[in-house]
């Protein structure tokens, strides 16, 4: 696996912090708990997609593409960033984005994410939930090229096995942090929605042979279906990096006992884990993707899951712009 060989931009601040949570440790007084800032990646706010945008913008301009197009739910970090990546290289942006949400807000259908978006400079388009998003962003394109533009369709999550080469990498940053930080760890936990992160992660940890199971937490499939998009990015993503057959079916595990009532839907767990991170370790996560993974963290730890003395690595993959618009829920639930 040489990952040199891809084509590949550079805007993603890295390597992203990996550091040690020590009172969030204590306080659970079972294995250390490590986390890895994939927050911290600095376009438009981070989050995990600007790895895998590095990838997919590179494969846009060799193209030979002029504007950029993804689809998303309304407060799709996805699409902030993509839109964040594409001013930055100076392309149009188009961001077909479904109100996933049936019950949604003020707060939601106009803060957080869908304002940077508005604020990056993206053209924002509008489909209500159901809606088959791969026609509508195919729907877009042409209107792009009836226009004249030259459009590159990234798919939701930027998850292909383009963008999972970013994951890949980040496989290959963590084991070189490990050496450096002298920490071996024991098992990695991450929030998995469109597969990349997931995906990318198991192909280049099993490429190195690291030894390190790797826990998906969904926050909208059933653990079968789950698992099975992962696999399928994995055996897709092994295939393009060299690695064809390398990562057997028992490494893609996913855990969906934390999604609750649905995609978005808040749940006591994941806002007691978001006050947790808060006012112990100063962290924000998100009320979609990473609240939902840490409240799985932190059940697995109180159910005797991991041991004393081991370590378990968190990723947090960012997402904090849907802080603002999950106000008012999050306001109810500050001091309960
Ligand atoms: C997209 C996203 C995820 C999930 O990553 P996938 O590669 O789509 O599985 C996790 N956390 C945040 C904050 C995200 O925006």
């Amino acid at each position: 696996m040489q990952l040199s060989r891809f084509p590949r931009l550079r805007f993603a601040h890295l390597p992203t912090p990996l550091e040690r949570l020590d009172r969030l440790s204590r306080l659970l007084d079972g294995p250390t708990i490590w986390i890895k800032r994939d927050d911290c990646t600095g376009l438009g706010l981070g989050g995990n997609k600007t790895r895998k945008l590095e990838y997919l913008m590179a494969d846009a301009l060799a193209q030979g593409a002029d504007t950029v197009l993804t689809v998303g739910a309304v407060q799709s970090n996805h699409a902030r960033q993509t839109a964040a990546a594409a001013a930055r290289l100076g392309l149009a942006c188009h961001l077909v984005l479904e109100a996933r949400i049936g019950d949604a807000d003020q707060a939601y259908t106009q803060n957080g994410n869908i304002l940077l978006d508005r604020l990056l400079g993206a053209r924002l388009h509008e489909y209500p939930s159901g809606t088959d998003m791969a026609d509508a962003m195919a729907e877009v394109a042409d209107q792009v090229r009836r226009a004249g533009g030259r459009p590159y369709a990234i798919p939701g999550g930027g998850s292909n096995p383009v963008g999972a080469l970013g994951y890949v990498n980040f496989a290959l940053e963590l084991m070189a942090q490990a050496t450096e930080q002298g920490v071996a760890f024991d098992h990695l936990i991450h929030a998995t929605g469109s597969s990349g992160t997931q995906a990318g992660i198991v192909v280049g940890l099993e490429g190195l042979r690291a030894g390190i199971p790797v826990t998906g937490i969904t926050v909208r499939r059933e653990r079968a279906d789950q698992e099975e998009q992962v696999m399928a990015l994995v055996e897709a993503t092994a295939d393009h990096v060299g690695l064809k057959g390398a990562v057997a079916r028992s490494a893609v595990v996913a855990n969906s006992d934390y999604v609750g009532p649905g995609y978005g839907k808040p749940t006591p767990g994941m806002l007691a884990a978001l006050r947790t991170l808060a006012r112990e370790e100063g962290i924000l996560l998100d009320p979609v993707y990473s609240g939902k993974a840490m409240d799985g963290l932190i059940d697995l730890v109180r159910r005797g899951t991991f041991r004393r003395g081991q370590n378990i690595l968190f990723v947090h993959t960012g997402g904090q712009p849907a802080l603002f618009a999950y106000q008012p829920t999050l306001d109810r639930a500050i001091n309960e």
